[in-house]
């Protein structure tokens, strides 16, 4: 057992508390206990982190894209050797089981190397002239210091993604990880300090969030602003960021659909899905939420989804064959609570599920609501958490529209055998991913981001570059 650290921020290369002392208490989601605490920066650390992020820009920028991706991958083997002790604190945090700690943090290394590969192919173009001694090209230069925000969810792949990008880029960053789970970001950093990165080049702040994004993204020394969270608060920074002229990518809320056609693997698509769903206890932006089942095979993948729902064992994330641990935040439970209720109380059919578990710590059932009115508050706002929502339609035109119905377009889902329909789906669901007869999100290699409000930008893939890079054009005569 790795006992759980205390975390301090990182500014110019040294890991101190903040200036006034400060700090704010970290809770075991699975407890209840506070089990450590976490500096708490105000505006003289934000000033220093702010200055050590210009300066390390002027040397990452003048650092060869070889060199930048050689550390990327020495602090990717870094972190890869410390995975167990670092899962343990995101368990420990954060809650979720111990087996899907270590798989984040085994990803947050393939995201760096992934990433360490595409710093080397930041290419530019050669424009044909108009006259035979023109040159014209285009170089791909890092648009500056970055400010990044992530949420409690996933500590490290949250972290992972805005950084890696950044560093490839040869941006330097000031990240504000969440206050919630401070210490396997502050572990997933630490390879990188270890790895040999210049000083200045990363810095790592906690504090309140509104005060922290208020005075680093108008502040002219940051030059791209990054935000993972929920759509009301991407919504706050983006008007910021626009004010200020600053870049911006933002991952937002969703609420997926599911589309089982008459055709689908119906056991298969409730396998995949039950996975889906319960991992993380449905705290994720691309969680399935609205199953849409055809009539005809409805009452046969409810069935299935509620029995593979049941049979999760919800427990410490601690414990070995615990399927799901607690909630991260104990808000969620009675924001749970008031969803399911107000689903049941305009008929809705309770399947499985919908009540908290014991009264230590912020566990909650795997939920199966059936037969939601499209009135209820579920069918509008994201859940956030393990419930699944199974409606029924008759004709796929029917289902495209509940699909669409819903100012979001973060993840979709679809099952089907029908190629046609296969192809439908891929054009007509408004989504930023759509993934069809599997679970395929979230590889590094892949995009992941979303449209209308869920966001823009996309934080994996080749494009997740672009988004820390300037092109510019030089042209020359003779
Ligand atoms: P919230 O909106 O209070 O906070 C979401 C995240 O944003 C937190 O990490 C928080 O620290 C941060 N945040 C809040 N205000 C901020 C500000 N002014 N400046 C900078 N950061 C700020 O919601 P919550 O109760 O923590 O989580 C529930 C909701 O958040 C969900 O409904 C979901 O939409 C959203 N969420 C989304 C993701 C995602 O992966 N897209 C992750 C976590 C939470």
């Amino acid at each position: 057992m790795h006992a759980y650290p205390d975390t301090q921020l990182l500014i110019d290369g040294e890991w101190r508390a903040s200036k006034s002392g400060r700090t704010l208490p970290v809770v075991n989601p699975a407890t209840a206990k506070v089990i450590g605490h976490v500096a708490w920066a105000d505006t003289d650390d934000l000033d220093q982190a702010l200055d050590a992020a210009v300066r390390g820009f002027g040397i990452w920028r003048a650092t060869s894209a070889h060199e930048r991706a050689r550390l990327m991958r020495r602090a990717a083997e870094i972190l890869r050797s410390r995975a167990d002790e670092i899962a343990t604190w995101m368990t420990l945090e954060q809650g979720k089981p111990l087996e899907q700690s270590r798989l984040e943090t085994l990803a947050g290394a393939d995201i760096i190397d992934w990433f360490a590969g595409e710093a080397q192919r930041t290419y530019g173009q050669i424009i044909p002239g108009r006259a035979p001694d023109v040159i014209q090209m285009t170089l791909k230069l890092p648009v500056g210091p970055v400010a990044a925000f992530t949420p409690w969810n996933f500590p490290i792949n949250q972290v992972v993604r805005k950084l890696s990008a950044a560093l490839a880029a040869g941006c330097s960053i000031i990240v504000k990880a969440a206050e919630e789970t401070p210490a396997s970001p502050a572990a997933l950093i630490n390879a990188f300090v270890d790895a040999g990165i210049p000083r200045g080049v990363v810095n790592l702040v906690y504090g309140v969030p509104a005060d922290i994004s208020g005075y680093l993204i108008p502040h002219p020394a940051i030059r791209k602003i990054s935000f993972t969270g929920s759509t009301p608060v991407g919504k706050t920074l983006a008007a910021l960021a626009g004010l200020h002229m600053k870049r911006a990518t933002m991952e937002l809320g969703g609420h997926a659909p599911v589309i089982v056609a008459e055709d689908a693997d119906v056991d298969e698509a409730a396998r995949v899905m039950v996975a889906a769903k319960f991992r993380n206890a449905g705290q994720i932006c691309v969680a399935p939420t609205r199953f849409l089942v055809h009539d005809s095979v409805a009452d046969h993948f409810t069935e299935r989804f509620a029995e593979g729902a049941r049979a999760i064992r919800v427990g410490d994330g601690l414990d070995s064959g615990v399927g799901m641990g607690p909630l991260a935040n104990e808000r969620r439970i009675p924001a749970l609570e008031a969803l399911i209720n107000d689903a049941t109380t305009r008929n809705a059919k309770l399947v499985t599920g919908g009540r908290r578990i014991g009264n230590e710590g912020w566990f909650f059932e795997p939920t199966v609501l059936a037969d939601v009115p499209t009135d209820a508050r579920i069918m509008n706002e994201e859940p956030f958490g393990p419930v699944a929502i199974i409606n029924r339609f008759d004709t796929l035109d029917a289902a495209i529209e509940e699909a669409n119905r819903l100012p979001y377009g973060l993840a979709a889902f679809g099952f089907t055998r029908s190629s046609a329909t296969a192809t439908r789906l891929g054009n007509e669901v408004v989504a930023g991913m759509m993934s069809i007869n599997h679970y395929g999100l979230a590889l590094p290699e892949v995009p992941f981001g979303g449209t209308r409000d869920s966001g823009y930008g996309t934080e994996g893939g080749s494009e997740a570059l672009e988004a820390y890079l300037d092109t510019r054009l030089v042209t020359r005569k003779g």
